[in-house]
């Protein structure tokens, strides 16, 4: 992906084109049940305040300790991206005021991370740790006025909840590419099962680092950060804004300010919410209350154990095993609904036996496109081994593409296991192109005399009319090759 072009950059006068640079920073909320360092449940929605502790309300006196779970899920994230696992890695605390962190603190981990490196994809991962999740705070406006001010509540349900932190290497060239990405990061999370990656409810959250260079150029430009983007259009949306704006800057022959931004997606605006801070602006100092977490060979084995086949990998193996194509098998294992369902059908064993690709194309194409927008093919009427027998049909040639059609409409509205018996019912198998369909053909081309005229000269594409009268007249049963040949042959063109 190395030609990509960034979206909107434009020559900038001068020395020639500018070129996009992304780094993306992206926090993901585990699935444990627990809280990073206390025994609280992780919230759902209760009523505010009501999963705190000493620990995560940050009393004094009050002691830490480090969630296992999370540690298993952290390892499992980093042997996903192919990263090296820190033998032993340590938390610091990073320190500033805000009313979402009552420790003046968070603790994270800083200069030993629990993995360093890997990738996915064609982006490199810089690093992944541990960290826990500040509080939220609810902005009540006037609706909460004391003493004639607006007011703001904490709410400590959210504080404490454990993060995995992926960095990745500033890799990626255009705003599409970012989002195309994180679809896959978040699809591999989701395999993983480490996180339910909702990203309307925060599971999943991403800042965008961002700078231009003159293209070829091999240092980096100065960055700003988008903080805090919650869906894969406002990510779009940001960065290409974002690119926008210091494009104009560096053509007007200003320099960009490293500082950190926010975009708001309903005016599409950008706004400084700080300069950016520097590392020791944070006075990071590793967290006296907590041991190092030390990764022992049990550990790494049960993380492996836990893991199932990545999205990667199944792309892979479906290419390798099945024969798919590279854009079939992409499509179906990184749309995991999709092929599960595949798999599903395979192993079916249905008869007659359908090509693999055949399904794969029906499943993709046909199905999810006669589906309503977004339901499952597994939530729909149309059982895997109906479909894999009606594909094989298909294939056989015992039923045309157009009729089998109409069969998968009527397994969608009414499900069943044998579309050989809808066909039958329906009459809508395939003419074995003897007389009676000889015969339709020869009455569509006397129906059609400039049509045959045309395609007897040799223009073959005004087969169209003589064809489309036959397809009426068989409701689509015929199939359309053996058509084309008896029109061909009629017509001695
Ligand atoms: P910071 O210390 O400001 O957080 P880091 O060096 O840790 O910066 O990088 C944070 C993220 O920003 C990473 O994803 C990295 O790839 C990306 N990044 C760093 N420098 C640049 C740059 N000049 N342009 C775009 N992205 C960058
Ligand atoms: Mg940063
Ligand atoms: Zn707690």
């Amino acid at each position: 992906m190395s030609d990509h072009k960034p979206g909107g950059v434009a020559d900038a006068g001068g020395d020639g084109e500018l070129e996009a640079v992304i780094g993306l920073e992206i926090h993901v909320q585990l699935a444990t049940r627990t809280k990073m360092f206390c025994g609280c449940e992780l919230s759902f929605g209760e009523p505010p305040n009501t999963r705190t502790c000493p620990v995560c309300l940050g009393l004094p006196g009050s002691l830490p300790v480090a969630n296992a779970r999370a540690v298993h899920l952290g390892l499992m994230i980093g042997l996903a991206l192919g990263s090296e696992l820190a033998p032993r890695s340590i938390f610091h605390r990073k320190n500033y005021f805000y009313p979402d962190l009552p420790k003046g603190y968070q603790i994270t981990q800083y200069d030993e991370p629990l993995c360093r490196g890997g990738e996915l994809g064609d982006v490199r991962i810089h690093r992944v740790h541990l960290e826990e999740d500040a509080a939220k705070l609810i902005h009540a406006g006037a609706s909460g006025r004391i003493h004639g001010s607006d007011t703001s509540f904490v709410d400590f349900n959210r504080g404490g909840t454990p993060l995995a932190e992926i960095v990745t290497e500033p890799d990626l060239r255009a705003p599409e590419q970012a989002s195309e990405w994180l679809k896959l990061l978040r699809t591999t999370l989701r395999q993983l099962g480490v996180s339910d990656v909702n990203m309307e409810e925060g599971s999943l959250r991403c800042d965008a680092n961002i700078s231009l260079r003159p293209r070829g150029s091999e240092t980096l430009g100065v960055k700003t950060e988008l903080k805090n983007m919650n869906s894969f259009r406002f990510i779009e949306r940001g960065i290409r804004a974002e690119i926008a704006r210091q494009e104009e800057i560096l053509a007007g022959g200003g320099q960009v300010v490293q500082e950190t931004l926010h975009f708001d997606p309903a005016s599409g605006s950008i706004t400084s919410l700080r300069s950016k801070e520097e590392a020791h602006d944070y006075r990071y100092f590793p967290e006296p209350d907590l041991v190092p977490v030390a990764i022992d060979d049990g550990m790494l084995a049960a993380a492996r154990a836990d893991m199932s086949e990545l999205p990667a990998d199944r792309a892979e193996r479906l290419q390798r095993e099945l024969g798919l194509s590279v854009d079939s098998a992409q499509v179906l294992a990184f749309r995991t609904e999709l092929g599960d369902y595949f798999e599903a059908a395979v192993a079916a064993r249905a008869e007659p036996a359908p090509p693999a690709q055949g399904l794969a194309n029906w499943i993709a194409g046909d199905l999810v496109g006669r589906l309503p927008e977004g339901q499952d093919p597994s939530d729909s009427r149309v059982e895997p081994r109906a479909l894999a027998a009606l594909v094989g049909l298909v294939a056989e040639r015992r039923v045309s593409v157009g009729a089998a059609r109409q069969v998968l409409d009527r397994l969608i509205e009414g499900g069943g296991s044998e579309p050989l018996a809808i066909i039958e019912a329906e009459g809508l198998g395939a003419m074995d192109g003897g007389s009676e369909l000889a015969e339709i053909v020869a009455a569509a081309v006397a129906a059609n005399t400039d049509a045959a005229e045309r395609v007897r000269e040799g223009n073959a594409k005004a087969i169209g009319p003589i064809v489309g009268q036959v397809m009426r007249e068989t409701k689509g049963r015929a199939d359309g090759t053996e058509v084309a040949r008896l029109i061909h042959e009629q017509l001695g063109a």
